[in-house]
């Protein structure tokens, strides 16, 4: 049903409000250079796990976790997603997505089978392939971003930095584009080293405390520096 790379049994920090399981989808097409996840980023590599394991797993936790986050690689790449979503409701749990939200069509159809979204935004929308390595990755997060506001769904935007790849003046510069479409919940995430895809300079410390993140925070009516 899903090719699964993995899960977390148990987590208090990837929905928030909830005790979660997180299933690990595998395949992405894109190449963050920060990506934790490199080995979930083939679409072809043999599943770690069985679905079949997965909800037998989840039936056993009934009553004990509250939710279940879909997280990847990215998982609205595959077909089976939104099986798999309704296969968890029906075992009572509430249902999350993690989505760098890169096929903006398929998330028109997967957005009502989730209670609550997590998308990554990288940059502002015109600079995406810096981060991403693929042309014309920007738009098809924007129209998804605008798809998920405009939704009504419970969701978060946030942006992983690392002051290599997002300089402060960038990180303004999407601050205002997401405020101006009226983005009400995001977060700046500090970049973490351990299991990074590729070999980045250190990120500069103490990079987001500075009065320019706290102003460009004053835009939204939620928001937060989330450490690493
Ligand atoms: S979109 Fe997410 S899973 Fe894909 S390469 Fe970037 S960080 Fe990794």
């Amino acid at each position: 049903m899903l090719r699964i790379g993995g899960i977390t049994p148990y987590s208090a920090t990837d929905y928030p409000g909830c005790f979660a399981a997180v299933i690990f989808c595998q395949g992405c097409p894109w190449r963050c250079a920060y990506c934790h996840n490199p080995h979930l980023l083939s679409a072809s590599a043999p599943p770690s796990i069985a679905w079949e394991e997965v909800t037998q797993f989840l039936g056993r936790r009934q009553g004990l976790l509250d939710a279940v986050v879909f997280s990847g690689g990215e998982p609205t790449l595959q077909a089976g997603l939104g099986d798999a979503a309704r296969a968890v409701r029906a075992l009572g749990f509430k249902v999350g997505l993690h989505t760098a939200a890169m096929y903006p069509d398929r998330l028109r159809e997967l957005l009502p089978l989730f209670d609550w979204v997590g998308m990554d935004v990288k940059a502002p929308f015109a600079d995406y392939p810096q981060v991403t390595g693929v042309p014309g990755s920007g738009a098809k997060a924007l129209t998804s971003a605008r798809m998920i506001l405009d939704s009504g769904a419970e969701y978060e935007l946030r942006t992983t930095v690392h002051s290599a790849l997002l300089s402060l003046d960038a990180l303004a510069a999407m601050a205002h584009e997401l405020a101006a479409l009226g983005v009400q919940r995001y977060v700046l995430q500090e970049f973490r080293q351990l299991g990074c895809r590729e070999r980045l300079p250190p990120t500069q410390p103490n990079y987001l405390d500075c009065d320019e993140v706290e102003r460009l925070g004053r835009q939204f009516s939620e928001f937060l520096v989330r450490r690493a």
